[in-house]
């Protein structure tokens, strides 16, 4: 790995990172969506204390009892410099204990391996986050800088980063910003021996899919359950409106995106050539392996149904049913549409069924000619001197969609060691046995250095092969 020279720092900082991250594990902010869920204000609190004696501005939010947000303000030496938020989120989703082979809650840290929930998605980058800023209090650049900690991302980010951009968005005001997702390198197996060759992009997160809901409205008659010939039982009804928006097909689409990421993954020619064609990538899915799930996702507006309810008495057909879809847009697609595929894949069971649209939010983009993007691509050579950024869309929402509403350019960003494949990426998210490599918070750590100072406007600091102030602290 690169990064010769400010090894001493970067490992400095590493530590540090490494056990915020533990406690940030250990607080356990759990967040399921339900009252009382998430109590955050424990995160905000460790990362209150690690920023103390530093002399920075530290603002707390609490919309509701317990759902803290933390955010940090360190001025630049420079007014009309750019400026940057490094926004982290420090709630996680839910872990049933008992499917893992480590207590979720320890933070085990064996063999260079932290495990936990949240251990990836994203406590590792909001600690390397705190770590970053926390040197930038210590040495200021010309633009300013903010860290956000927030609460709730994992059940919408309605008391997170969507209330402050809506109550107090003078706390975010902002040129560009990073948030999570985003880091996995892209390597190409050698033709000739088939073992991986050099790491030849990073991904980096432009963009998001758009989130749509929809309900069913099923219309049965109901009847007695000793009779059920002839009925119209709304869960049979259900039942098949389910099976048919399952099984529909939704077009594949190929955007800018797309051929730049096919052409970074290592895919062997044939099948990328077959990928990156309307007509043939459906048949190629099943060649991916793990990864078809994430090459459909971002090739498909998606409908999954997740919410199924039906009857209430044992012995009475049920005269309603009720389904719940969760659509993921591409960009482009309008709430219009997504009513349309619906509609389309119930076929003739339309008449019996209504389609309530619950809630459209679009999918969202952020240029990559921009100097953040730029600095991005330079911090990502620091630690793979062969790899390029890759910008691609990520299928699952993120609080980056609220920033970018918010006008401002947000990409998913942190870097992974070589141990990742994006595939093991995406199983680890939310999965059992979560765990993030010190290697990889290594690298996260020397990638964002450099994008700060070189965003911020201290080229020379990144030049200067010395440890980074932090180093003794
Ligand atoms: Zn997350």
């Amino acid at each position: 790995m690169a990064g010769a020279g400010r090894e001493n720092g970067a490992m400095d900082a590493t530590t540090q990172a490494v056990a915020l991250l533990r406690e940030l594990i250990r607080n356990a902010c759990v967040n399921d969506g339900s009252p009382g869920s998430g109590r955050e204000e424990r995160s905000a609190r460790t990362l209150e204390g690690y920023f103390a004696a530093f002399g920075v501005d530290v603002e707390l939010v609490e919309p509701e009892p317990g759902r803290v947000s933390l955010v940090v303000s360190i001025p630049g030496t420079d007014p009309s410099a750019p400026t940057l938020a490094l926004v982290g989120h420090t709630d996680v989703v839910p872990a049933v204990a008992d499917a893992w082979t480590h207590d979720p809650f320890a933070a085990d840290l064996v063999d260079g391996v932290i495990w936990g929930r949240g251990a990836l998605d994203m406590l590792s980058l909001t600690a390397a986050y705190a770590v970053i800023a926390r040197e930038v209090a210590e040495t200021p650049l010309s633009g300013g800088l903010v860290f956000a900690a927030v609460a709730d991302e994992e059940s919408g980010g309605a008391l997170g980063a969507e209330w402050i951009l809506k109550h107090r968005p003078e706390l975010l005001r902002v040129d560009a910003a990073l948030t999570e997702s985003g880091g996995v390198p892209l390597r190409a197996a050698d033709a000739s021996t088939g073992e991986p060759g050099p790491v030849r992009g990073v991904t980096v997160t432009v963009a998001e899919k758009g989130i749509s809901t929809r309900r069913l409205k099923v219309r049965g008659v109901p009847g007695h359950g000793s009779t059920p010939y002839g009925s119209v039982n709304a869960a049979v009804l259900a039942a098949r409106a389910i099976e048919r928006i399952a099984a529909h097909p939704s077009r594949a689409v190929i955007d800018d995106l797309w051929p730049r990421y096919v052409a970074a993954a290592g895919f062997e020619p044939d099948l990328a050539s077959r990928l990156m064609t309307p007509a043939t990538l459906d048949e190629a899915l099943s060649e991916l392996g793990p990864l078809a799930g994430l090459v459909h996702a971002l090739t498909h507006t998606t409908v999954s149904p997740t919410i199924v309810h039906g009857g209430d008495a044992r012995n009475v057909i049920p005269g309603a049913a009720d389904v719940v879809l969760d659509v993921r847009t591409l960009p482009g697609v309008t709430p219009q549409a997504v009513d349309a595929l619906i509609i389309d894949a119930l076929g003739d069971l339309a008449p019996r069924i209504t389609v309530i649209g619950e809630a459209d939010a679009p999918a969202s983009y952020s240029a990559t000619d921009t100097p953040l993007f730029e600095a991005l691509r330079a911090s990502i050579a620091d630690v793979y001197p062969e790899a390029d950024a890759v910008p691609v869309m990520a299928p699952g929402g993120s609080d980056g969609r609220f920033l970018r509403w918010a006008g401002i350019p947000t990409y998913g960003f942190g870097v992974l060691s070589e141990r990742w494949t994006h595939a093991e990426a995406r199983r680890a998210m939310h999965g059992n046995d979560e765990h993030i490599d010190v290697a990889s918070i290594e690298a996260t750590i020397i990638a964002l250095r450099g994008v700060v100072h070189r965003y911020l406007g201290s080229p020379a600091a990144v030049d200067e092969a010395k440890p980074a102030p932090s180093a003794n602290v």
